[in-house]
């Protein structure tokens, strides 16, 4: 542990498995308070048990649905009341939708743009006003990371929900970056691009191939021959949320093994 996040209270969405959950434990491993929020309420408070057990009151658990505003308002009201403030928020919570343009239906479309869009709009927009309280409050700076895909740069013929959903979260982390820069709140605002990441989001590929077949064959699709380990993202969320980036705001991180310079 080195301390980069000493002194910071972070929010994370979708922290029950996966991702969140990977990011979660980088981030207090680093000295950071998390708040880990997810819809599955039973695996974010194994979650959150964990961390206390390496670092008590480390770590809260907080039943939430990112598609509901009155569940944001909960939430962030919450994390005010535990920890007294904000400088984080980590906008992880995703689903994924293999299905091309004519095979998604209304209300499947619908379902990914609420999660994957609407969710990190709420998360901005009812996020700020505690962030910019603490960091006005003195201390370190604050940071919203969105974890959008490279899906969201790259499409594929059968992601449409996906892609559009992903893409959208790149351009509004940017407009979210200007908005609070011109406010000039101390608030960056990033989005992260990973290529295919160990998780359970893989499932449906694993229930068919198997899970070694399976990483092997999204594996070769990559230049640096393998897909990502969980911490391989968690460390690009670390930096965006550490004041290592204090000049980085409105970027897109690539973690993608290289498959976007092809
Ligand atoms: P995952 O399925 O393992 O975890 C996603 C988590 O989000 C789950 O715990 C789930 O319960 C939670 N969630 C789903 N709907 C929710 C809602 N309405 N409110 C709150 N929580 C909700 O997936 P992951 O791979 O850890 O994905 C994390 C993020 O990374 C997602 O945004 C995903 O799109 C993105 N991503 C993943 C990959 C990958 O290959 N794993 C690649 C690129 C981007």
């Amino acid at each position: 542990m080195t301390d980069r996040m000493a002194g910071k209270i972070a929010l994370i969405t979708g922290g029950a498995q996966g991702l969140g959950e990977a990011t979660a434990r980088m981030l207090m491993r680093e000295g950071a308070w998390v708040a880990v929020t997810d819809v599955n309420a039973d695996g974010v408070r194994k979650v959150a048990d964990s961390l206390n057990a390496i670092r008590p009151g480390s770590a809260i658990a907080l039943s939430h649905d990112v598609t509901r505003e009155e569940d944001w308002h909960r939430v962030v009201g919450e994390v005010e009341r535990v920890f007294g403030g904000l400088h984080v928020l980590v906008n992880n919570a995703g689903v994924s939708l293999a299905k091309n343009v004519e095979e998604v239906t209304l209300e499947e479309w619908r379902r990914v743009h609420a999660i994957d869009l609407d969710g990190v709009f709420l998360g901005c927009k009812i996020s700020i006003p505690l962030i910019e309280r603490t960091v006005k409050a003195g201390g370190p700076g604050g940071s919203i990371v969105n974890i959008s895909s490279i899906s969201g740069i790259i499409a594929g013929h059968n992601m449409a929900a996906y892609n559009s959903a992903k893409a959208a979260v790149r351009h509004l982390s940017k407009s979210v970056a200007l908005h609070c820069a011109r406010k000039g709140q101390g608030i960056r605002s990033n989005s992260i691009h990973p290529v295919f990441v160990a998780t359970p989001i893989l499932d449906h590929h694993v229930q068919r191939f198997g899970k070694e077949e399976a990483y092997a064959k999204l594996g070769r699709q990559v230049p640096l021959g393998r897909i990502a380990e969980p911490d391989d993202i968690a460390y690009a969320v670390l930096y965006l949320a550490s004041d290592e980036s204090k000049f980085v705001t409105g970027a897109e991180l690539k973690v993608d093994g290289g498959i976007s310079a092809m």
